[in-house]
């Protein structure tokens, strides 16, 4: 029995959206809350202090944040109590999925492109 078998069996946790079991610790060790596959999360208590954390809701990617260092962050939105909250993105994680993340307020613009055109 080693000494360490009593924490493997936390290491894991279902995806709040896909069902995938992810492992919460991604390929380079660190700590990671969100599922590699669909980047969605749970609103749990590791996540901003002071807020009204632990409501347990659903968390979705909205957003994709660049650091002044280079490093991309995914911004998620609870869907049950609207907090936001930033996590790092990690090394496994779905790149076409952050992509499209990142793209969606290009595909969407709140206005005619066409007013470009002009400039
Ligand atoms: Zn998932
Ligand atoms: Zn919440």
């Amino acid at each position: 029995m080693g000494t360490t078998s009593a924490t493997s069996a936390i290491s894991t946790f279902a995806c709040a959206w896909c069902g995938l079991t992810v492992s919460a610790y991604a390929s380079d060790g660190v700590a990671r809350n969100h599922c590699p596959s669909c980047l969605h999360s749970r609103h749990v208590l590791d996540q901003v202090e002071g807020g009204p954390s632990d409501c347990e809701g659903r968390m979705s990617a909205i957003a994709i944040a660049v650091l002044r260092t280079g490093d991309w962050r995914v911004i998620h939105r609870c869907v049950r109590c609207d907090e936001l909250t930033s996590n790092s993105v990690r090394p496994d994680d779905n790149q076409l999925v952050l992509m499209r993340t990142a793209v969606r307020p290009l595909a969407q613009p709140p206005f005619p492109l066409e007013a470009f055109g002009s400039l």
